[in-house]
């Protein structure tokens, strides 16, 4: 039998404010040994200041932190046993590759420091840059270095910190499914901040939305695509979205029927209120000739490669984004056709439906 996954780290209430501002409020969190965790958010809602208090940079005013079952809250950063990676890259500037990576190692006196370095260069094809200088590299194999140096300190963890901000985004695509790959490899737990959705979603097994110094939601990538729980998320995760507010006029089997003007739909969700948002995904929906939900005109079409994104207004009533394979004309007449399975409804926020999805 395999043995049960341990909890590499766990967070109990986590909570830091900077004077008016709360940073984080009562963040709990666990993390699996070999799991790589994306924390993703907004600006300002508390995604490096959680990266910090994991780290030691900074001290939660409440709430504790354990690491591989350990209290840490007391402990210095360099005893945490964790490896630290920034989107700033800190290397020795007059020392080789080999040097950077080894020095951490040498300096612990690490038996097995040399040799995780040789195997974490080599994983990282870098075997044949060991004696160049950082200058003399590109800044995606100076990250891989600072990410080689981290790790050759025998740590099981790595933080990173938006670690491709600097580099191209072209080379950062690559970089990360190496990153990826060798944590992996190596069976590393990782936890890693972005400001990139796209990006945590490519890379992670379950992704963290932070919001106002919470977690909105944790779940794997598919979870917050195909089943978000607040309507944040379903604004943040995916890029765009449609949101429908109607009214919920009763229920039709397993599903909800809401009305939203121009059009019945049927969804599902957990409302209680009559006054409710409905969400469906652009590549959710299916344009056909007639015989949808819907009925629209086309009033714009982009090509996005593989497939059409298309904005199509409803007689009367809010357009729609769409997203299909199929090419049809601006000014045609199309029906909308979507299963309710996709349709998922949410009450009405309090606060209003433009600030409940805001995030800039
Ligand atoms: P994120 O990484 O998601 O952009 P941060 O964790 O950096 O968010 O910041 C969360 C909130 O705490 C923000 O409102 C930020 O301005 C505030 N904050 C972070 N660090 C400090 C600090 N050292 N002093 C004062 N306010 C801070």
């Amino acid at each position: 039998m395999a043995s049960p996954r341990r909890i590499a780290l766990r967070l109990v209430n986590v909570s830091k404010r900077y004077s008016e501002i709360i940073a984080l409020d009562k963040v709990s969190l666990e993390v699996w040994e070999g799991e790589y965790l994306c924390i993703i958010g907004p600006s300002g809602s508390g995604k490096s200041t959680l990266l910090k208090c994991i780290a030691g940079i900074v001290r939660p005013d409440e709430g504790d932190i354990y690491i591989w079952d350990r209290r840490v809250n007391d402990l210095p950063i360099e005893e945490r046993g964790i490896g630290l990676v920034f989107q700033e890259i800190l290397l020795f500037p007059h020392m080789t590759v080999r040097g950077n990576v080894v020095y951490p190692a040498l300096v612990k006196l690490l038996p097995k420091g040399e040799e995780i370095a040789r195997e974490t260069l080599s994983l990282f094809n870098l075997e044949f840059r060991v004696s160049n200088l950082p200058e003399e590299l590109s800044l995606g194999e100076q990250q891989k270095t600072a990410i080689a140096r981290a790790l050759a300190s025998g740590t099981r963890i790595l933080l990173m910190d938006e670690p491709y901000g600097s580099i191209d985004p072209r080379v950062a695509v690559e970089l990360r499914r190496e990153v990826r790959m060798l944590a992996k490899d190596l069976g590393l737990t990782i936890i890693h901040v972005t400001h990139n959705q796209e990006e945590a979603m490519a890379v992670a097994d379950r992704v963290v939305v932070m919001r106002n110094g919470r977690i909105e939601q944790v779940g794997r990538p598919e979870d917050l695509y195909f089943r978000p729980r607040t309507l944040f998320v379903a604004r943040f995760i995916g890029g765009e979205n449609n949101f429908l507010e109607g009214k919920l006029i009763g229920r039709e089997g397993d599903f909800l029927k809401i009305d939203v003007g121009y059009a019945r739909i049927l969804g599902r969700g957990n409302v209680s209120t009559g006054h409710v948002v409905a969400t469906i995904r652009p590549e959710q929906i299916r344009i056909i000739d007639v015989g949808g939900v819907i009925e629209g005109v086309v009033r714009y079409r982009e090509f996005l490669g593989r497939i059409y994104k298309y904005v199509i207004e409803p007689v009367e009533g809010q357009a729609l984004i769409v997203k299909e394979r199929r090419k049809v004309e601006v000014g045609s007449r199309v029906s909308l056709s979507f299963s309710p399975q996709n349709v998922i409804v949410f009450e009405y926020p309090p606060e209003g439906l433009e600030e409940a999805i805001r995030y800039e």
